[in-house]
């Protein structure tokens, strides 16, 4: 997609701070970290959201919760951390192009605002 935010990212065209990367999968920090860890982690593919992935795309979504998983163990956070899919404008959506957020190395509180 030519003006996602995201797809620009993955292209090169808006600079990040990589953590990740892959055939099929891009991680970067998020640049208003919400803890210590905050990145994101998206398919290449462009996917607008949960609620448009397909089934023959739940292999990608799948290693995109998996890739955070490894980065959490790479950063030691795995006494805790959460995992998180905005989904719509209530949600506070506001980047339409599919992005795990993985939050942790704080104490998070339950349930989230
Ligand atoms: P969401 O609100 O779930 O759509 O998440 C979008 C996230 O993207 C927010 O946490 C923003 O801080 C983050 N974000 C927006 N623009 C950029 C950017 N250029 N680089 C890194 N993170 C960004
Ligand atoms: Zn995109």
């Amino acid at each position: 997609m030519p003006n996602c935010l995201f797809c620009r990212i993955i292209r090169g065209e808006v600079p990040s701070k990589k953590v990740y990367e892959d055939d099929q999968i891009f991680a970067f920090e998020d640049l208003n970290p919400q803890g210590p860890t905050h990145v994101l982690i998206i398919p290449k593919k462009h996917i607008a959201g949960l609620k448009e992935a397909t089934p023959e795309q739940a292999e990608l979504v799948g290693l995109c919760h998996l890739a955070a998983a490894r980065i959490a163990r790479d950063r030691a956070i795995e006494d805790g951390y959460r995992t998180v899919l905005n989904v719509g404008p209530k949600s506070g959506q506001s980047v339409f192009h599919l992005h795990v957020h993985l939050i942790g190395g704080r104490t998070l509180h339950w349930p989230p605002g």
